[in-house]
């Protein structure tokens, strides 16, 4: 059964990819004054797919997964980071790490 009536019973993020226009930045450079960019609606993110201004909200919800997402990979970054040894694969003899050369 396809819900037809309402809204979704799921709220995605759609990809995003910043503004041609402005170049991320919200607004455009004009003779005397910065301008906001129309493109955009001022976000500085437009749609991937349709290259069109996304609602606030919508906007919200998608760099907000962005953001998340970049979260996550420092985490692990992180993490990752923190068990490296650089000396593991050399030998433990005599005490310590050995280097064999
Ligand atoms: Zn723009």
């Amino acid at each position: 059964m396809t819900k037809r009536t309402g809204p979704a019973p799921r709220i995605h993020s759609v990809p995003l990819q910043r503004c041609p226009e402005c170049k991320g930045k919200a607004f455009t450079e004009g003779l005397f004054y910065d301008l906001p960019c129309t493109v955009c609606n001022e976000m500085g993110v437009v749609c991937r797919k349709t290259g069109e201004s996304l609602t606030p909200n919508r906007a919200a919800v998608s760099l907000l997964s962005v953001v998340s997402a970049q979260a996550n990979t420092i985490n692990r970054l992180k993490n990752g980071a923190e068990k490296h040894d650089p000396y593991a694969p050399l030998s433990n003899r005599l005490g310590g790490k050995h280097r064999m050369d």
